[in-house]
């Protein structure tokens, strides 16, 4: 057996092997999983942009004007003039004064972080913060103090005591596997108060929090106050690729150092040009992101009343955790099989003892469709054996209090330089036994009613985005003849 075989051998043992699933279509609110019909309850396409009609025909539209690929590094030949635009149109939307697109929130994280700390420097890095996040620190080559999840008393202590260089505290703004917001409002002032840069990431809040859907650094008041926010093109925004929000001169430096701005080519014009039609109406129709949040609320509601300990609040991403890996895998295989899909998140995702299932709203599901798949969670998961009272509390209840600051307060040799995830160190995870999985066939939900019922609501909601579409394009969203034709008009 190969030393990969083995390896992979182990991942199975350990209920962590990973296997794509492959949809059918769009991310709408029902897709087509390995050939049968779900409702998605786990895309990151919140406002249900992404298969919106006038953003794809955007796409098309540029790629009959742009084509497809941008050739280049944006600092070789790879910076076009709709990556200004959308640069300009991003730097308005987020009122800072600058902005620079990167391939992706991975490239992006990496690539600032990289810029703003290095070798001698300190980075304190939020417990849970995104695996880019953590891999943008341990690249950077600074050293890394993790602070408690959202934990200020913890953080202004770690700061006091570590003042190596240059400070950078970075955070998530909503936290992309529990859903609960950072404190960034007191993470600024204490970042502030120690002379330490402040870097957010917004990759969840975009869309959901604050005034017309602009984030969670809008919500707050702290617009001008965080020295870079990164946001992605990809989830709110229905697209691909991120960006980076900050002064003229700190743009200007990502410019001259964020090394996977630099060695990587530009977004794809056809993805900009999406990115950019998103924008227009998350502007145009900040309805949508009300109908997320509200979305969200009847979710939570719904998953409430079947007893799982869900919070009450309007934030869109929704965990149920289980425990371990193998019961994670098998709730989320029950509720597929009852028509509704929501991906189980393993370890090195999640910690240790938290698999779960991470459910997410979108704007374009329907209130039914919602209370229907809180019915199939609570059923599929008491089959199993599973009681939704008993299982963990989601963030932030699952968080104790913070105690006291104690000075010399001894957070163990090893805690320090770590991220808090650690794929190496999944090898010492306890041997997990796999209980007999309990085969059974319920009702799958009826999913031309849900479809039925879906289009009704959709027209008379106000996100009825058919229509919208129908207005702004009178043409099938994309047709290779007429494009031709108006491009050798051109
Ligand atoms: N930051 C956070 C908080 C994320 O959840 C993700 C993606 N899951 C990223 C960054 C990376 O963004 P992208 O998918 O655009 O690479």
């Amino acid at each position: 057996m190969s030393e990969i075989a083995q390896r992979l051998a182990e991942l199975e043992r350990m209920g962590l092997a990973r296997r794509l699933r492959l949809v059918s279509g769009p991310q709408g609110p029902t897709v087509l999983l390995d050939g049968k019909p779900v409702l998605l309850l786990c895309s990151n396409n919140y406002l249900g942009l992404a298969d919106h009609p006038r953003v794809r025909e955007a796409a098309a539209e540029a790629a009959m004007r742009w084509g497809v690929g941008a050739g280049a590094s944006r600092l070789v030949c790879g910076t076009m003039t709709i990556h200004r635009r959308l640069e300009e149109r991003l730097a308005e939307f987020e009122r800072s004064e600058a902005c620079l697109l990167f391939g992706s929130g991975y490239l992006a994280n990496i690539g600032v972080i990289g810029a703003l700390a290095g070798a001698g420097d300190t980075v304190f890095s939020d417990e849970l913060n995104h695996a880019s996040i953590v891999d943008g620190c341990r690249l950077s080559r600074a050293e890394v103090v993790v602070y408690r999840h959202r934990d200020v008393e913890h953080l202004e202590w770690s700061l006091r005591k570590q003042s190596r260089g240059a400070g950078l505290v970075v955070t998530d703004s909503v936290f992309s596997m529990d859903g609960d917001v950072a404190p960034l409002a007191e993470l600024a002032e204490v970042a502030h108060a120690y002379g330490a840069r402040m870097m957010v990431d917004e990759a969840h809040a975009t869309g959901n929090l604050g005034p017309g859907g602009r984030g969670a650094v809008a919500e707050a008041g702290l617009e001008g106050e965080v020295d870079v926010v990164v946001g992605t093109l990809g989830k709110a925004l229905g697209s691909y690729g991120a960006y980076a929000c900050a002064s003229a001169e700190i743009v200007r430096y990502l410019l001259n150092t964020a090394r996977s701005l630099i060695f990587s080519t530009a977004p794809s014009p056809p993805a900009v040009a999406g990115a950019l039609a998103a924008l227009g109406l998350l502007q145009e129709r900040p309805h949508r992101v009300q109908r997320l949040r509200s979305n969200a609320r009847v979710l939570r509601r719904a998953l409430a009343a079947e007893g799982f300990p869900v919070a009450d609040s309007e934030l869109q991403i929704v965990p149920l955790i289980v425990g371990e890996p193998q019961a994670a895998m098998r709730l989320c295989q029950a509720t597929i099989e009852r028509g509704v899909f929501a991906q189980a998140i393993r370890p090195p995702t999640v910690a240790p003892g938290s698999s779960r299932l991470r459910l997410t709203a979108m704007a374009s599901h329907t209130h039914s469709e919602l209370e229907l798949a809180a019915t199939v969670f609570a059923n599929a998961a008491r089959e199993l054996g599973l009681e939704p009272e008993a299982m963990a509390p989601a963030l932030p209840e699952r968080v104790a209090a913070p105690e006291p600051v104690v000075a010399d307060m001894d957070f163990g040799v090893d805690y320090w330089p770590e991220a808090p995830f650690d794929v190496e160190r999944e090898g010492e995870l306890p041997e997990v036994t796999v209980a007999q999985v309990p085969t059974q066939a319920m009702a799958v939900v009826d999913f031309e009613d849900l479809e039925l019922e879906r289009e009704q609501e959709a027209g008379r909601e106000e996100v009825g985005y058919q229509e919208e579409a129908a207005a702004a394009s009178p043409n099938a969203p994309f047709d290779i003849e007429r494009e031709l034709s108006r491009a050798r008009a051109a």
